[in-house]
C-alpha cells in the first residue's frame, strides 16, 4: 500500500487520490459532453487521462497540449468521466 499518494480536497467527493488529466477531459467531467477517454499509469503509479484528441496527437500537436499543462482532478471525478464515455476503468491492481 503507497501511502505518499498524492491528495486532492474535491468540493464533491472530499479528499481523493488525484489524477492528472487533459483540459478536455476536465471540461468532460463539468459539461458531461464525452470527447474520447484514454488513461494509463505512469511510473509512479499516478494515473493519467487524455481525450481522443490528446491520445491521437502528433509529436507537434503535444508540444502545444503540454505547454497548456495537465490538470488535477480526483479520482472519483475521474472514474465519472470514464463511465461519461463508456470506459470500464479496472483499478483493481492499482490499489
Ligand atoms: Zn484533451
Ligand atoms: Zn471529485
Amino acid at each position: 500500500m503507497n501511502t505518499s499518494k498524492n491528495q486532492i480536497e474535491c468540493s464533491k467527493h472530499g479528499s481523493s487520490e488525484t489524477t492528472y488529466v487533459c483540459p478536455h477531459i476536465l471540461q468532460s467531467a463539468k459539461d458531461k459532453e464525452p470527447r474520447g477517454f484514454h488513461w494509463h499509469t505512469d511510473d509512479q503509479h499516478d494515473i493519467q487521462a487524455f481525450c481522443d484528441q490528446c491520445w491521437n496527437a502528433s509529436d507537434e500537436e503535444w508540444e502545444e497540449l503540454r505547454k497548456e499543462g495537465c490538470r488535477l482532478l480526483c479520482l472519483e471525478c475521474l472514474k465519472a468521466a470514464a463511465t461519461l464515455n463508456e470506459v470500464e476503468m479496472e483499478l483493481s491492481d492499482l490499489m
